[in-house]
Order: C-alpha cells, then structure tokens, then sequence
C-alpha cells in the first residue's frame, strides 16, 4: 500500500487549536507528527504526543479521557506507552487509523473541543525525548553528489567508485549515541595524523563537521531471512526526521580504511524530535530522482515502476550556523545550504530493501539515515567538508569570523520543509545542536 491523498491532508482544515492556523507554522492539522516528551521540571512517566502549531497533543491523557476509545485495542495500548515502538509495529494501518482520528480530534469544525487544558501541553513548557527506542541505526550514502564531491577531494581523478550506481551504499551505525534535538555535542577526541606527520596523536578533534541527513524509522520489522521487496518497503517505514551525523573529520580520515566509519562518527548523531509520516508527506510525492542517459538501470530487486513515478519526496531542507558571537549579538543564524531530497540517488525503499536484501531482519525503531543529502549547485552542500573544500576555501560568517570546520561554541541548525501548490505546508521543526569544549 502507498498513501492516498484524503481528508486528513485538505487545505481548508483548520484547527481549533489557533496556532496550528498560523501561516509558516510547521504543525498544522495536516501534518500531525508523531513524538515522546514529558512535563519539564517534573519525573512525570513520558507521554506519546503529536505536534500541533505550538502545543503537543497528549496521547495518553487522549486515551485517559476516553477521545480513543473507538479504535482497536491493540492501537489504544500503543498510545499509552512511553515510546513509540508499539505503535511503530502494528504497522502502516495503525499510524494512519490513529492519524484519521486525530485529525478529527482536532478540526474546527463548530462543535465543542475536547477539554483541552487536560490533553494539551504547551510545547515550551515540555521536554521532549527520543521518540523511540533505536536498536539499530544504518547509515546510507544516497546523494550521488555528496558521495562525488566527498570522492574528488580524496580521489581527484577517480571520484565515484564502480560500485555507487549498483548498490545503495551504506554502514552500521552506533545507536547507542543517538541524542536529540537541543543536547550539546561534546567535541570528540580521537587519533588524528595531518599528511605532514609521521605518526598519529591523540586529541580533540581539529575538523569536526556536520552531515545534513534525512532519518527514517523502520515501523513493522521482518523476519530474519524474510527480505521486504521494494513495492512492500514504504508499508515498513513509519516516518522521517532530520538527522545530523557528526564526524570528525580528522578521525574519520585517518581510521576510516580498510572498514569505514568507527570513531569519527560515532560519539553523536542527534535526531529531530517530531516524526513525519509517510502518510502527511503524500501530497509532497514526487518521481525520484531522474538517472542520466547512460547510467544502469537498478537491479531487479530494486526496481520498481511505482517507485521511479513516486518514490521522490519534495522535501527541502537546510543548514544555518550560529557562533557564540553571532548568538550573543543577537544575530540571524547563517545559511549554509539549502537542498531538496527529491535528488537523491536512491529512494528510501530502495534503501529498505537492499538492507534487507540478504535476509537481514529489521526491527520497529530502527533508524536508517539517508547520508548527506546534497545537490549539483552551490549552495546545495549539505556537510562543511564539502563546502570548504576539505577546509581549503573558508567561508565568513556575518560577525567576520572564518570558518573551515566547527569551532566550539558553533550551533548547528537543520530545518526541513514541504511545500506543494494546492496542500498546506508542512515542516520537521529543527535538529540543533551545540559544539562544546572536550
Ligand atoms: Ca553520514
């Protein structure tokens, strides 16, 4: 099954709660994200909740007052769990009958609201938690243009490896270090060798940068040796957030071969709260990204009709930097890049399927990243890597400053965004997150 556009995703709904209406806000009625979150200042159990303008809906006080009690069971019980796992692995029916509900829940409609003071938190008077819990994290390489500009500052005349066009590269990640939105990332420390020393040293890392991503969870899993084939992989993924894939340049270069990615990338990867549906995002389904003349078409067990005319996702997303000085001068965040994931080389089914491909089993709450999501122009690259040109080219900030790689003190800012004539605008809220000190 892939979405259908329906009444949930109509431009004239508005809501009653009032900033769900405001124009540019990111939690209008037709996007009702799923995410965890608690009372601040208090040990309150965490509650699942759904972002509307600049409230959460409190799904378990929804239940508790008895707003659910037409739903099966099974989803009624999902509701009232400290994360989102369970409703993850009920599968695409359960998140898209609790969608229907909700949307009429909250829709204006004339009739009298629920009693809100007991189901609506201010979002600002919340803490908000990871929204699951994430056995496992995948991180995938899908922009063939991040994987080209990444190959042509390593390998200048042979950029892109044989294998790119055939398989949706990828590796294990660690997800043990997945953070969200809003904690400090501590500034590893690691080995490190410039090309002008003979032997490594150990301390913080002189290159840390970010990688601009887009996460999807996996929502009912698969048996081990059961692989999910690409026309049934969209009913497996339950919805997408924004991803910052910290690494460590100098780390990462230096132990990155023979096996990949180890300790350059692992001491912190921070999420955005709010998860996006597959089915919010059905207005904003696109072709996926058009191969050139002369590339080989996908392998069968990653080719699918459906998903060449639709696999796409219209979804923009970009990267502001703010440096202390900037922040207590109270300036704008800079913009570094602005991109669309419509053009990445692989589609998320794509993705899902080869994970699973070799019998290999997923599991509800396992997260999947995309790799950094960049295009062909400038201003469309999604890491500091890219964009210095591995730290050759410094960019200035508004304050003067220069910048190859992150300095401590430096916010990093993730945004994400659907717009579609005709539907009403969605967003992702941010993925932020602050460098400090070793
Ligand atoms: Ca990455």
């Amino acid at each position: 099954m892939s979405y259908s556009i329906n009444h949930t995703h109509d431009p004239n709904l508005r809501s009653w709660v009032e900033s769900a209406n405001q124009q540019g806000t990111d939690f209008p009625i037709q996007n009702l994200p799923f995410g965890v979150f608690r009372h601040r200042d208090n040990t309150e159990t965490p509650h699942i909740g759904v972002a509307i303008g600049d409230r959460i809906l409190d799904l378990f006080a929804c239940h508790q007052v008895g707003l659910f009690k037409e739903l099966p069971e099974s989803l009624q019980a999902a509701c009232t769990k400290t994360n989102l796992n369970s409703l993850m692995a009920l599968g695409s029916w359960a998140s898209s009958t609790l969608r229907d509900r909700l949307s009429e829940l909250l829709r204006l409609d004339g009739s009298q609201p629920p009693q809100e003071t007991k189901i609506l938190v201010p979002m600002a008077s919340a803490e908000l938690l990871l929204p699951a819990q994430i056995g496992d994290y995948t991180d995938f390489y899908a922009s063939i243009f991040h994987a080209t500009n990444v190959g042509k500052l390593f390998r200048p005349d042979n950029p892109l490896l044989p294998n790119y066009k055939y398989v949706p590269v990828g590796y294990h990640g660690r997800a043990s270090s997945i953070i969200l939105s809003g904690t400090d990332i501590q500034r590893p420390q690691g080995q490190r060798k410039t090309p002008q020393e003979s032997v490594p040293t150990f301390g913080p890392s002189r290159l840390l940068d970010y990688e601009m991503e887009v996460g999807f969870f996996v929502g009912s899993g698969n048996e081990r040796g059961r692989p999910i084939t690409i026309d049934k992989a969209e009913e497996h993924i339950f919805g997408l957030c924004l991803v910052n894939d910290w690494s460590a340049r100098d780390i990462q270069a230096w132990e990155y071969q023979p096996l990949g990615p180890f300790l350059g990338k692992s001491f912190a990867t921070t999420i955005s709260p709010w998860i996006v549906t597959l089915e919010a995002l059905a207005p904003f389904r696109c072709a996926s990204y058009s191969r050139p003349e002369g590339d080989p078409s996908p392998l069968p067990y990653l080719y699918s009709a459906k998903d060449i005319q639709r696999g796409g996702i219209n979804l923009t997303v970009e990267v502001m930097l703010s440096s202390a000085q900037m922040h207590a001068q109270k300036m704008k965040p800079l913009r570094l890049s602005r991109a669309s994931f419509q053009q990445m080389y692989w589609t998320i089914a794509q993705m899902l399927t080869h994970h699973t491909s070799n019998g290999c089993n997923l599991r509800s709450g396992d997260l999947l990243a995309s790799g950094t999501v960049s295009n062909a122009e400038e201003g469309s690259q999604g890491s500091l890597l890219e964009i210095t040109r591995r730290g050759s080219q410094q960019i200035e900030l508004p304050t003067g400053e220069m910048r190859s790689f992150l300095v401590d003190g430096d916010e990093v800012i993730f945004r994400g965004y659907c717009e579609q004539q005709g539907y009403v605008r969605i967003g992702f809220g941010e993925c932020r997150g602050k460098v400090t000190s070793s």
